[in-house]
């Protein structure tokens, strides 16, 4: 796993691991991830982070049910 020394919160999305679910986007308390129409290898649309809000909170990671998709980079 990559570590990234950041100086604020952040998630990446690995958009070809996603499977569209939409637990992130409704999970995620501050309201930061957001679904788009980009449709992945797999066919399935992906979620992504809107760039900013994120306070590195994981609850995105803990609710996402395929291992890797979601890394958190905490400050
Ligand atoms: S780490 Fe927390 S605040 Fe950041 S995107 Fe995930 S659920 Fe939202
Ligand atoms: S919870 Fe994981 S699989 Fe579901 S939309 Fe979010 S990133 Fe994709």
């Amino acid at each position: 796993m990559e570590i990234k020394e950041v100086r604020v919160p952040s998630i990446d999305i690995d958009a070809e691991l996603c499977k569209g679910c939409v637990l992130c986007v409704t999970e995620c308390p501050k309201g930061v991830i957001e679904m788009t129409d980009t449709i992945n290898h797999m066919g399935y649309t992906v979620a992504k982070y809107i760039g900013e809000g994120c306070t590195g909170c994981a609850i995105c990671f803990y609710a996402c049910p395929e291992p890797s998709t979601i890394v958190v980079h905490k400050k």
